[in-house]
Order: structure tokens, then sequence, then C-alpha cells
């Protein structure tokens, strides 16, 4: 970016290097760069920091984290295993009984929050519970938080049906309202193995994606061909509404389950419908192949999906 030299910078960061590994400078000026590289290093300022060879990067996304079901900064509470493999009601049962017995949700999500920010993450995606029971609390409690860092963060909210949408009534129609209380993008949880009904299920939530004109973001956990079955209804429900570049499918542990032939039929039609992978690489099991995603022209990003949940 040019800058003109009657305004000299307001702070000048010298001896720094990029992310490409080259030594460079930064001007500021009214709290923005005004110039990177050759243009900075020849200016002069009052204020000079010098960085001492420090890398500097632009902010981090954190593209999936759940700020209302965190626990980080309160009472440690021990994992509960499985009992028979992973079930995602029975995660649920245990999450419900860990948060009534936790500090308030404001205070837990700002504990998170600030730990992200000091660790560099400017943009952040995070998913905020909306179903009959929590009804629409979280989501505002969340969006309060989100105003309190309005200046050190830009936060996307997911309203998240985690207990189903047509196997828990009513919420529906908190999806809905949830874009009249902070919400920006309709998510949506495994169509096929939770509420045991695609259709029914990605009837709601492209639906609202198509009234609200809002983005897309569905957590699918189902395993195999089951998990590739919903990823192409997805795909196609993305290319006939012409959201191309609106929608993401997070986890997709499915892909980790197939043959890479399967990877890669699924990842061209990934690409060419525009939707996204995020994933968060857990260590337990298998998740989506990066590399061939990428090289099939597939957008993929990656969160924690939560740090100390349940
Ligand atoms: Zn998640």
């Amino acid at each position: 970016m040019a800058m003109s030299p009657q305004a000299p910078p307001d702070i000048l960061f010298r001896n720094l290097r990029l992310g490409d590994g080259s030594r460079s400078a930064i001007a500021v000026v009214d709290g923005r760069i005004a110039a990177i590289g050759s243009a900075a290093e020849t200016l002069s300022a009052t204020n000079v920091v010098d960085l001492d060879d420090a890398l500097v990067l632009p902010g981090f996304v954190e593209g999936h984290i759940h700020l209302d079901t965190s626990f980080y900064g309160d009472t440690w509470r021990p994992h509960v295993p499985y009992t028979a493999g992973f079930d995602v009601r029975e995660r649920v049962a245990i999450q419900h009984r860990n948060m009534a017995a936790a500090a308030p949700m404001d205070q837990r999500a700002r504990n998170q929050l600030e730990l992200c920010i000091a660790n560099g993450s400017s943009k952040m995606r995070s998913h905020v519970m909306v179903d009959a029971s929590v009804g629409l609390k979280s989501l505002e409690t969340i969006a309060a938080v989100r105003e309190q860092y309005r200046d050190l963060i830009d936060i996307q909210l997911v309203a998240f049906p985690q207990s189903g949408i047509l196997t828990c009534p009513g919420t529906a129609e908190l999806l809905d309202a949830a874009f009249d209380h902070g919400a920006d993008v309709i998510g949506g949880l495994d169509p096929a193995s939770l509420d045991r009904d695609v259709k029914g299920h990605l009837d709601v939530v492209f639906g609202i994606a198509e009234r609200r004109g809002v983005p897309v973001d569905i957590h699918l956990h189902e395993p195999n061909m089951m998990g590739v079955f919903s990823i192409e209804e997805i795909a196609a429900r993305t290319r006939a509404l012409g959201m191309q570049g609106k929608v993401a499918i997070s986890h997709a542990y499915g892909l980790g389950d197939v043959s890479a032939d399967t990877v890669r039929r699924v990842a061209d039609i990934l690409a060419t419908s525009g939707v996204a992978i995020m994933t968060n690489a857990p260590g337990a099991r298998a998740f989506p192949p990066v590399l061939a995603l990428r090289e099939a022209g597939v957008t993929v990003f990656a969160g924690s999906d939560n740090i100390r949940d349940s």
C-alpha cells in the first residue's frame, strides 16, 4: 500500500520476518498498516520498535470452536469415556450435566476467547447450541460477549442444532429466529445418523439459508458411505441454490474411512460445488485426507473444535 512521504508513520516496526522468510519493516499510521517491505524500510519515525527478527504473520483464523460449551478457566472435569463407541446423543447428555455445574457461560466464553486472541486469532467461527432446551439463551449470551471483543476479533456465530432438528420439535422455528438474535450462519448435524431423515433435515437448513441469505456449516460425524451420501446431498443442494463458496462441512469423518478412489470422486464434487471442509484432525479417529482434497481444489480449513469441553 502506498503512503505519502508527508505522513511519517506513528510506529515503525523494524527487523522482522514475514511468512515467506523475507526480512521486512512495517509502518503503521492511525492504527493501520500503511506500508510493508521496501516501502517501509526507508521510512523514519520517532517511534521505532525493533522486533529482533521476530516472525510477523496475518491473524489466525479459528474456523470451528464452541464458545458456549468450553470449560476453559473453570473447574477441571475429567473426560467421560465412551460406553460403546462414539454416540452423539450420549455426548450431549454428558455435556448438559457438566454445563449445569459450570461457571456462568459468559465468563467461560471470555476465558476461552482471551486465550485465542492472546495466541493470535483475529477471526473466529463459533457454533452455538440452539435447541428446545436452551432456546436462544446461549446465542444471546455469546452474541453479547462478541460485542465486548468487537475491536479485537471478528466472530461469526453459527446456529447449531445439537439435539437434532426433526427429532427435537421446535428447533426449526428457533433456528430461523436465531437470525434475529445475532446468528450469521445456519448449522446442521448428522442428517442421517441423528435425525434419520437427510431430506427433511436439509430442507430446514437450506430453506433457512435461502430465506435469510446466510451461509451453511454442517457438523458431519457420519462414517463411511453414510457420510459420503450426506456430503453428496449437501453438495447437490449447494449447486441448486447457487451457494458455491458459502457452504462448509465440518469434520466429514466419512472421508477418512473410504477408499482413495472414493475420496477422489467426492473431492471433485466438493470442488465443483464450492463446498469447503473443516477438519480438527482428531487423534482418535480417521479424518479427511487434507492433501488429496487440496490437490482436487477443495477449500480445507481447520479449527480446534473446542478447548477443554465435555
Ligand atoms: Zn463442533
